[in-house]
């Protein structure tokens, strides 16, 4: 018998066959199968990098410093800082047909380009090389400008930023005679027909790539972009690149993920509006999905699940400050502790009032449905006896939702609402942490307030005009130790 084949069938007990766990177990033979013949798997860390960490030569080539200490990676990387607005706004004149305007900025980027370039390479061969490569990407973006414009167009604009700046790191490290090879994400990022990634293509067409190009100490990549169901080029939404990371860890088992980026961690507010925030050291990973998905633009809220379900450390790390700690996203939770505060903006709260709630069953269904219909999404939801209170930050149907939910009872809306959302060991069994939070809000008008939904968020709707002052005021008092009324 083969030796080989004996030792992988002992890794399935034959007692559990007949469970609920067979497939489970299954499933992790397949996994430890093809660990054991991909040689890339378990140890390798995923890193990316966003787009300030490559924003400029300098940058990349502290990118390129940071990279190359000996051990095999794999590297995302985002399009330089800027680019992928500036694609957007290309494809703006596009839409409305003003090739003029168009050209105007793909000649004043690309001019960028070139100076970047000139900057970044010391050999005239890679000078070269990369000149020609940053070329035929404008002249193939400036060849959408004699054309019909749609959608299809404008997706395969916003991926150029991503194809040029892993092109321009990956042949600073060749230059550098780093061992270093590019996958194009087009040929393994893939989403489904429902629009969510592909996880076992993605898996099984980068261990593809991989083990067609062994040896290798870096292997980069493009973040944002992908192929659709149908193989044309999409990508994942803006910031999207954090999510290219996460299912690249998830889908070779990676030992960590690490986003780096400008900042030393997710930091316990938004540094953006309040004075004096500081990092947080540890998460769980359903505080940081919390935190992501109500504003802290650290990190896209998308990125979380394919990490949690893997069970993969997710590292948040700064090019700037390369030493810090950052913060680890892990399964684990410190205990009774308010870790950090986020808010979301341009939020539209409806009411809507209604006797026939009182003691009546199936009414919120038809509420829900109404919304449903228009997939709109609701964010906050809070009920009494007569009325039900929900948050949208999809208006696009707004008017259409209210005119249907006027059928069953008085609506009311209001605009430039926010979401503050807490998150921390909130259980509710943990006393006394409402009592802080709501007194640090204790000055603002709070139309909303919902908890018990999770055990780590509790959430204010309130103004935006508030939001300042309420998101200065929870962190005077929840971490900077100012909590004496
Ligand atoms: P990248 O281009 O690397 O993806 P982003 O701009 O998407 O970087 O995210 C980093 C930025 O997120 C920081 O510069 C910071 O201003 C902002 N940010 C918002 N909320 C937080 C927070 N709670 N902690 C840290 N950074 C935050
Ligand atoms: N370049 C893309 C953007 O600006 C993706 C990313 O940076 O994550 O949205
Ligand atoms: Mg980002």
């Amino acid at each position: 018998m083969n030796p080989k084949k004996n030792k992988d069938s002992e890794i399935l007990p034959t007692k559990h066959k007949n469970t609920a766990n067979y497939s489970y177990l299954c499933q992790s033979k397949i996994t430890y199968l093809l660990r054991k013949h991909l040689k890339f798997e378990t140890e390798m860390k995923v890193l990316k990098f966003g787009g300030t960490s490559v924003g400029s030569a300098q940058r990349m080539k502290d990118v390129a410093k940071l990279i190359a200490d000996g051990e095999q990676k794999i590297v995302v990387l985002s399009a330089m800082s800027g680019t992928t607005n500036t694609l957007v706004e290309i494809s703006d004149y596009l839409y409305k047909k003003n090739p003029e305007g168009a050209n105007e900025i793909i000649n004043r980027l690309e001019s960028k380009y070139k100076q970047h370039i000139d900057e970044l390479y010391t050999t005239e061969e890679y000078k070269q090389k990369t000149l020609d490569f940053v070329k035929s990407v404008f002249d193939y973006i400036r060849s959408f400008t004699k054309d019909i414009f749609t959608l299809f167009e404008e997706k395969v604009i916003l991926a150029q930023g991503e194809i040029i700046s892993t092109n321009m790191v990956t042949n600073y490290l060749c230059e550098q005679g780093i061992k270093t090879y590019l996958i194009p994400a087009l040929e393994f990022m893939r989403t489904d027909k429902n629009s969510e990634p592909d996880l076992n293509y993605i898996r099984e067409k980068l261990n593809v790539q991989l083990e067609a190009h062994p040896g290798q100490e870096i292997y980069i990549t493009q973040g944002f972009i992908c192929r659709n169901a149908y193989g044309e080029i999409d990508n994942l939404q803006r910031g999207g690149s954090d999510y290219t990371a996460s299912l690249i860890g998830a889908a070779i088992n990676a030992s960590e993920i690490q986003i780096w980026t400008d900042i030393d961690g997710m930091h316990d507010n938004d540094p953006r509006v309040v004075d004096k925030t500081s990092p947080v050291r540890q998460l769980h990973f359903e505080e940081a999905a919390e935190l992501a998905y109500f504003g802290a633009k650290i990190l896209h809220p998308t990125c979380v699940q394919p990490a949690k379900y893997a069970n993969i450390p997710v590292r948040l790390l700064n090019t700037m400050g390369p030493t810090a700690p950052g913060t680890l996203i892990s399964n684990d939770t410190e205990k009774g502790k308010i870790k950090a505060v986020a808010a979301k903006d341009n939020i539209t709260a409806i009411k809507i009032k209604s006797s026939r709630m009182l003691l009546a069953y199936g009414f919120l269904r038809k509420v829900f449905e109404i919304f449903e219909s228009y997939q709109t999404s609701i964010d906050m939801i809070c009920t009494s006896e007569v009325g039900v209170s929900m948050s949208i930050d999809n208006t696009k149907h707004l008017n259409e939702i209210v005119n249907d939910l006027k059928k069953y009872g008085t609506v009311t809306v209001d605009h430039d609402m926010c979401i503050v959302c807490v998150v921390g060991d909130l259980e509710w069994e943990n006393v006394g942490f409402e009592a802080k939070v709501i007194n640090a809000l204790r000055n603002i008008p709070i139309r909303m307030i919902s908890f018990g939904g999770s055990n780590y968020n509790i959430s204010f709707l309130i103004r935006e005009c508030d939001k300042k002052k309420a998101l200065q005021s929870l962190s005077d008092m929840l971490f900077n130790g100012k909590d004496k009324l």
